[in-house]
C-alpha cells in the first residue's frame, strides 16, 4: 500500500489538544458533577440508587471519590429496569431514562442475542448532535471528505450501529447503507455501483469479502476504490495478521474505532483505540477489578474491566455502568503517531476470564497469541474445560488447529515456539492438543472459544 507519513491523532474537541494530564482531569471532574446532579434530578433509578447508597451528587468532590462507588448498572439491571418502565410508564427505555419519552429522537439496541435486546443506545437531537462531531472527526482523520460516499454495511434499523449513520451524513458523506443481512453479493455490487471511498462494516465481513469478490462481482477488493475502512465490534485489526490482510487487499488503511469514544490510528502496527472524547465519558479512567469489583489504580499496561459514565448525554447516560469489557489501557505517548492521550486494546469479556493459579487469564489474549503463527495455525482453536470456569486447575488444555500445509513433523518446534509466546504474553503455559485444518469447525456467528467438558 501507498506509504505515507503517520498522521498524529488529536482530540475531537480541540481545547484538549494543550491541555496537559491534570488539566483533562479536572475539566471531567466538572462535568461529572453536573453530570450527576441532573440524573438525580431527572432519573428514579439514578435517585434511588444513591439513596440506596446513602450519598448525595453534593458529597462527591473529585473523581477519586466517584470511582469508590458500587457499580449502578449492567445489562442484567437494564433490563430489569426496563421492564419495570414498561409496566410503570408503557416506554421500554428503562427507569434511567432522564427526559421525556417524546423527546427520544434515536434508539438503538444490541443484537439481543443472549436476552432481551437493551435500549442502551437512545438519544435525543442534542444528544445526536453532540456525537456526531466524533464520526465526522474519525472520517476526517481517515482522509474521508464531504461529497464523497461510504460502504455502510451493518445490521441496519433498530440496531445501534445505525447512529453512526447521523455522523456519517453530518459531515457531507452520503452512506450507501446496505444491511448486511442483503449478503456479500449485494453488498458488492452497489460497491461496484456506487464507487465509495470509505466503508464501515465489521472486520470479519472485510475479510470474507477479499475471498469472495472475485467469484461474485469478478473483480478483486483492491479494484473497487476504497480510500479507508473503519471497522468495529470484534478483535479484529487487534489481530496483526488481521490488519495486514485486510490492508494488502484492499490497499487502503483499516481502522478500528469504538462508536465515538475513539479509534486507532493510521500507522503500520496497532497501537490501540485513541481516546479522542475525554467530553463524552470518564472512558477509560475507571476499571475495577473484575473479580473483587474494586476500583483499579490506572498506570501503562494495567488491565481491568471497563466502567462507563457518559458526561454529556442527556436521553439515557450510563452511569457507573459495568461494560463487561477487559481493557488494556496505555498511558504512554502512541508509539504510531504521538498521540498523548489514553489508549485501549480490548483483551475481552470479564464472563469468558479464567482464573489460573490466582493470576486472571482471557481466552481472546490466548487466541491473539496463537493467531500470530498463521498460516503455521489455522487460527481456530478451543479451550477444554474439564469443570465450571473460572478457576482452571494447571496445565490449561488448549486445543489448536495446525495449517493446512503444516508439515506435521515440526510440530513439537512450533509448540514450544507457542509456549514461549503464551508464557512471555500471557503468563500462562497450556497443555497444547494439536487438531488438523477445520477438524474443531467455525460457527457463522459467534464461534465458541470454549469446549465445556462437565
Ligand atoms: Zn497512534
Amino acid at each position: 500500500m501507498k506509504k505515507l507519513k503517520t498522521k498524529k491523532v488529536t482530540y475531537t474537541n480541540p481545547i484538549f489538544n494543550n491541555m496537559t494530564q491534570e488539566e483533562i482531569t479536572d475539566y471531567q471532574e466538572k462535568l461529572l458533577k453536573k453530570q450527576l446532579k441532573y440524573v438525580y434530578r431527572n432519573s428514579e433509578f439514578y435517585r434511588a440508587k444513591f439513596k440506596e447508597i446513602g450519598i448525595h451528587p453534593d458529597e462527591i468532590r473529585t473523581l477519586e471519590d466517584y470511582y469508590k462507588l458500587p457499580v449502578f448498572l449492567n445489562k442484567t439491571i437494564e433490563r430489569e429496569i426496563q421492564q419495570q418502565s414498561i409496566d410503570k410508564y408503557d416506554h421500554p427505555f428503562g427507569l434511567h431514562l432522564c427526559t421525556s419519552p417524546d423527546d427520544i429522537a434515536f434508539t438503538g439496541t444490541t443484537s439481543g442475542t443472549s436476552g432481551n435486546p437493551t435500549f442502551t443506545y437512545t438519544f435525543t437531537e442534542e444528544d445526536l448532535n453532540f456525537l456526531n462531531r466524533y464520526i465526522a472527526h474519525m472520517l476526517d482523520y481517515g482522509g474521508i471528505n464531504a461529497g464523497e460516499r461510504l460502504l455502510f454495511s451493518h445490521a441496519l434499523g433498530i440496531y445501534a450501529t445505525s447512529s453512526i449513520l447521523f455522523g456519517v451524513r453530518s459531515h457531507g458523506v452520503l452512506p450507501i447503507d446496505v444491511d448486511v443481512r442483503a449478503g456479500s453479493q449485494m453488498i458488492l455490487k452497489y460497491a461496484q455501483m456506487t464507487k465509495p471511498t470509505a466503508a464501515m462494516m465489521t472486520s470479519s465481513l472485510t475479510e470474507h469479502l477479499i475471498d469472495k469478490a472475485p467469484e461474485l462481482i469478478g473483480m478483486n477488493v483492491g479494484d473497487l476504490g476504497l480510500q479507508a475502512i473503519f471497522t468495529v465490534g470484534e478483535i479484529g485489526i487487534g489481530i496483526p495478521e488481521v490488519k495486514k490482510k485486510i490492508e494488502d487487499a484492499y490497499g487502503c488503511r483499516v481502522y478500528d474505532y469504538l462508536g465515538e469514544l475513539g479509534f486507532s490510528c493510521d500507522s503500520d502496527e496497532y497501537h490501540g483505540i485513541h481516546c479522542v472524547a475525554p467530553d463524552l465519558s470518564l472512558f477509560p479512567n475507571d476499571l475495577i477489578d473484575p473479580e473483587t469489583k474494586k476500583p483499579i489504580e490506572i498506570y501503562n499496561g494495567v488491565i481491568g474491566e471497563l466502567i462507563i459514565t457518559e458526561l454529556n448525554l442527556k436521553a439515557l447516560p450510563r452511569i457507573r455502568y459495568s461494560s463487561g469489557d477487559i481493557v488494556q489501557v496505555f498511558t504512554s505517548e502512541c508509539p504510531g503517531c504521538g498521540f498523548k492521550g489514553k489508549r485501549i486494546k480490548f483483551i475481552g469479556r470479564s464472563d469468558d476470564m479464567l482464573i489460573i493459579k490466582g493470576a486472571n487469564v482471557y481466552p481472546s489474549a490466548i487466541k491473539k497469541v496463537v493467531s500470530n503463527f498463521i498460516p503455521e495455525v489455522s487460527g481456530e482453536l478451543r479451550i477444554v474445560l474439564d469443570t465450571p470456569p473460572p478457576r482452571v486447575v494447571p496445565p490449561l488444555q488448549v486445543k489448536i488447529e495446525y495449517g493446512a500445509d503444516f508439515d506435521t513433523h515440526k510440530l513439537p518446534e512450533l509448540e514450544a515456539r507457542i509456549k514461549n509466546e503464551l508464557h512471555t504474553q500471557v503468563r500462562v503455559t497450556p497443555n497444547i492438543i494439536w487438531c488438523p485444518t477445520g477438524s474443531l469447525g467455525k460457527a457463522l456467528t459467534k464461534t465458541p472459544i470454549f469446549e465445556k467438558n462437565y
